[in-house]
């Protein structure tokens, strides 16, 4: 069974974006990049499958400028056995990105898709859903737990006051929040490895895809700096005070 896992290069999590000045996005010249959160997890867990015997190849994917070649050494290096880079200068939105990852998993036959839940620069969680759709496939979104036997896998999904469970026919696409797993930490031998495996570069004109972007940012802002806090001396007046500002007490 091979496994198709989406990895998107975004600005580290650790790192504070600045709004440009013009407000036609966030600054990410000179900043460091990783792999989407999410998408590590989806690694980790297709690598698990791998491990357990269940899965037998795991192919990681990115669509975006040539330096996606070093987030897919990342996935190389978690345990990923190849990857695609499908290379572009355009902003790839996620109607775009999920046309392209339907052509790429018609040309592979995954059983599995798993993608990340949200990219954590666009906040779209839209990709996995709109790929599932494009390519007609059942879906399970927000994975806290994936068991794969048979033909099928039941996932549970973290839903608002709960979880859920599915099962759905493979082929299939999850997309994987928090809790999944926790990623491996990389080690130097394996990303060492990592630097033979196989990357193939495609174009989306050869998968027949047109990614012209559809949305147009009008405009993008910091949110509204928090007004000063007050002091006060003791409990006595705190209570008058949120007596006087809030119905609540
Ligand atoms: P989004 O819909 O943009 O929030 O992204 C959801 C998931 O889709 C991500 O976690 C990735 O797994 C996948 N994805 C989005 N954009 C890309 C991309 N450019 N290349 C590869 N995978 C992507």
């Amino acid at each position: 069974m091979k496994i198709l896992v989406p990895v998107k290069r975004v600005v580290d999590a650790n790192i504070k974006v600045k709004v440009r000045s013009d407000q036609t996005g966030v600054d990410i010249e000179n900043v460091k990049m990783s792999m989407n959160p999410f998408d590590e997890i989806a690694v980790e867990e297709a690598v698990r499958l791998k491990e357990a015997g269940v899965a037998t190849e795991v192919i990681a994917v990115s669509c975006g400028v040539a330096q996606c070649q070093e987030t897919l050494r990342t996935a190389l290096a978690i345990g990923a056995d190849r990857a695609i880079l499908v290379e572009s200068n355009e902003e790839l939105q996620p109607l775009a990105v999920a046309k392209l990852l339907k052509s790429v998993f018609e040309k592979e036959q995954p059983q599995l898709v798993v993608l990340g839940k949200q990219a954590i620069d666009d906040d779209s969680n839209q990709t996995g859903q709109m790929l599932a759709t494009l390519a007609g496939l059942p879906q399970a979104t927000f994975a806290s737990k994936v068991t794969v036997t048979g033909g099928k896998v039941t996932v549970a999904r973290e839903i608002d006051g709960g979880s859920e469970t599915l099962a759905l026919k493979l082929p299939a696409v999850i997309t994987t929040d928090l809790r999944l797993n926790e990623p491996r930490y990389v080690t130097l031998p394996s990303i060492m490895k990592a630097k033979k495996k196989p990357i193939v570069t495609m174009k989306p004109e050869e998968l027949g895809v047109d990614v012209t972007p559809r949305l147009k940012t009008l405009k993008v802002s910091e949110p509204p700096k928090r007004s000063a806090g007050v002091i006060v001396p003791d409990v006595k007046t705190l209570v008058e005070k949120l007596r006087g500002e809030t119905k609540l007490i």
